[in-house]
């Protein structure tokens, strides 16, 4: 599926080729301080964005860096800078009418106080790490 998106302000859109409907929804306590809750996104083949030179990227970790538009502060994307593999913000797509939920990970780290329903797999940090692993071997 090809998809657009833009941030809040719409100085930075973006096209993305390849977008996977079926998203992860992560609770780890870096992505709820980032996006003030729960992180929805989908990963993707590639994008293209229009207005890069507002796009403000923070190294998160050794191997990811996260993106936001400088001017309306809207987050973009948690990119894996080896894989150069982009995962954009469920809410910055023009249509999310197709994309459900089909996983959550970091299910230790969620906080009490809200549940997502749905029938799907809840895999801890030590889980969801173990899984990477082996993808790898
Ligand atoms: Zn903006
Ligand atoms: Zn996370």
């Amino acid at each position: 599926m090809t998809a657009t998106g833009h941030c809040l302000c719409g100085a930075v859109s973006f096209t993305a080729e390849d977008v996977e409907t079926d998203i992860h929804t992560c609770h780890c306590s870096m992505c709820r301080r980032w996006a003030g809750g729960p992180g929805f996104a989908a990963g993707v083949g590639s994008v293209q964005f229009s207005g890069e030179e507002l796009i403000t990227r923070y190294d998160s970790s050794a191997w990811a860096e996260r993106g936001f538009c400088s001017r309306c502060g809207s987050n973009l994307f948690y990119r894996l800078k080896d894989a150069n593999h982009y995962i954009l913000q469920m809410g910055t797509f023009d249509d999310q009418s197709s994309f459900k939920v089909s996983g959550e990970i970091y299910i230790d780290e969620k906080p009490a106080g809200y549940d997502l329903a749905g029938d799907h797999p809840r895999m801890t940090g030590e889980e969801f790490m173990a899984s990477l692993q082996q993808n790898d071997s």
